[in-house]
């Protein structure tokens, strides 16, 4: 049975003071159960003091306190030596909580301090640390923290890749499995998913920043995130795994829609991110995560397609995937970009037949649009920062390509910004200069901001515009049509303007 949120979730609280510390522990209290107090983020030895000393002879019926006071060497942030981390932990040990105990510092005094500080009174996470990479022997680094006799081991490392977190996960089941009890977690952007995933799969807690900005190691997730977006007490051994590969990720929406939709449609599925610039271990961490479905964005969408056994029309048509669908044991690609251009388009009745169309981008979204513009019958000309780039894609599909300095003074049927120039965060640049070159249409791509730079501008000339988040939505219906047999919720959109504005 899944446990609740709250008894899943290990806040970190890092404050520069006994004041603060004791303020945000009451603000963590409600969310979860273990809280971390971070003694080595409080700016002195007097603040340490302070803290413990208010802690004593309170009692926390329905918490567990962590109390860490980790030395540089481990990744932390205390700059006495270890006689003086002993001492003060030998104190926070009479409180009776829990203590988390780095390997170095076990390393370099001697086995005895785990069963020394257990006697005071305290129980021991014994904890190792990597920043760099997840080591390549994880099953050898979790029987050496278990041999200290430690409570709880803790194995956190730097995930370079989903492959990287596919193994961490691994590695906790396999713990659980033998009922030590453990926490094993992927940090960066690619540990995500053990943050996610880890409770269900053994993990002891999963650590949880209070609010953005009092994260204690990167990629940490908030506990609203793990509560409200991915609702971590629903993940059992049926749910269906499906999510975003790409590189970066910190700006899509992808993850709330369809984290949002799932749970309307009471549908015992997650969506996550796997944020990574490699494929070549494609196929080994979506089969290790038994991943089902997946949406694709930059800058993967064609070298994707080599992992695939077939492809829809739209596919072929644009030669570029953005949704992979696992059926009996294979890969399958779809294209549903072009659909999201297409319906905007027709939308606002345009006829492009033998019309001026100025496509600016060459990349996995361009082809959709020139794929689109073709069919449309527009006469094209196509502008790339890479002209090469621009030259190939005009060939492909019978357009033209055409210099950026060529285009002074040209009125087009419509404009459509295919670079992902003005996305988030260089939200105040523009691919193109509009009191040089104008449109009746001006339609940009780029959904981060819901409005760019470049539609503020063509609005202000009076041009007709049409907003990425447009095509976003008519991409994201057909897509989720595909990875999951059910229609998106009309509905959705709301809540998801209303998630993102709070
Ligand atoms: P991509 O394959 O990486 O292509 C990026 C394109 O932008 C290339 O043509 C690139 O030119 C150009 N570019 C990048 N930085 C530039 C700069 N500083 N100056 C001039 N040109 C620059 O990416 P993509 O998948 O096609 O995505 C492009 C945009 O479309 C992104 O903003 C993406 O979010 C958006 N998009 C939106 C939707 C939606 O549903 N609304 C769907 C898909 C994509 P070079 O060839 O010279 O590198």
């Amino acid at each position: 049975m899944s446990r609740s949120v709250f008894d899943s979730l290990c806040v970190p609280v890092v404050e520069p003071s006994a004041r603060r510390a004791l303020a945000a522990m009451e603000r963590a209290k409600k969310h979860a159960r273990w809280i971390e107090l971070r003694l080595d983020y409080l700016h002195s030895p007097r603040e340490i003091d302070k803290l413990l000393s208010c802690l004593k002879g309170l009692h926390h019926p329905r918490h567990s306190l962590i109390f860490t006071l980790r030395r540089r060497n481990a990744g932390g942030r205390f700059r006495g030596t270890i006689a003086a981390q002993l001492l003060w932990l030998g104190r926070a040990a009479s409180l009776g909580q829990w203590l988390d105990l780095e390997i170095e510092t076990i390393r370099m005094q001697g086995a005895y301090i785990v069963p020394y500080l257990q006697r005071i009174g305290a129980r021991i996470i014994v904890s190792s640390h990597d920043f760099k990479k997840t080591p390549i022997h994880l099953d050898h680094l979790a029987k050496q923290l278990l041999k200290t006799g430690g409570d709880l081991i803790k194995i956190a490392a730097q995930a370079n890749s989903p492959l990287d977190a596919a193994r961490l996960l691994s590695i906790q089941r396999e713990l659980a499995r033998k009922g030590h009890r453990s926490v094993v977690l992927g940090m960066g952007a690619c540990g995500a998913p053990t943050r996610i995933l880890g409770p269900s799969d053994g993990a002891e807690f999963t650590y949880a920043a209070l609010n953005r900005g009092k994260e204690s190691a990167s990629g940490q997730l908030t506990a609203s995130e793990l509560e409200k977006i991915f609702r971590i007490d629903r993940i059992n051994s049926r749910t269906r795994i499906y999510g975003l590969l790409g590189c970066p990720l910190s700006h899509s929406l992808s993850p709330t829609l369809y984290n949002a939709a799932f749970r309307r449609l009471h549908l015992n599925a997650i969506y996550l991110a796997f944020e990574t610039m490699d494929l070549d271990d494609f196929p080994l961490w979506t089969q290790q995560l038994k991943v089902k479905g997946l949406s694709v964005t930059l800058p993967h969408k064609a070298e994707v397609v080599r992992f695939l056994s077939g492809q829809d029309q739209a596919a072929r048509r644009v030669g570029v995937v953005n949704t992979l669908r696992w059926r009996q044991g294979r890969w399958f690609g779809y294209n549903t970009d072009a659909h999201g251009i297409e319906k905007p388009l027709d939308e606002l009745g345009l006829d492009l037949k033998d019309k001026e169309v100025l496509l600016l981008g060459a990349g996995g979204a361009a082809q959709g649009v020139a794929a689109v513009l073709r069919q449309k019958k527009a006469k094209v000309l196509i502008s790339n920062r890479t002209f090469a780039a621009a030259q190939r894609l005009a060939r492909r599909f019978g357009h033209r390509a055409v210099r950026a300095e060529k285009l002074r003074n040209s009125h087009f049927a419509l404009i459509v910004n295919a670079t992902s120039v003005g996305m988030w965060p260089r939200v105040n640049k523009v691919p193109i200069d509009l009191t040089e070159v104008s449109a009746d249409v001006v339609f940009d791509l780029v959904y981060n901001p819901p409005e760019t730079r470049l539609l503020r501008q063509a609005r202000r000339r009076k041009m007709a515009t049409i907003s990425g988040m447009k095509m976003f939505v008519s991409q994201a219906e057909a897509q989720f049509k595909i990875l999951t047999g059910r229609r998106l919720p009309t509905a959705i959109w709301k809540e998801i303007a209303e998630t993102n504005s709070s």
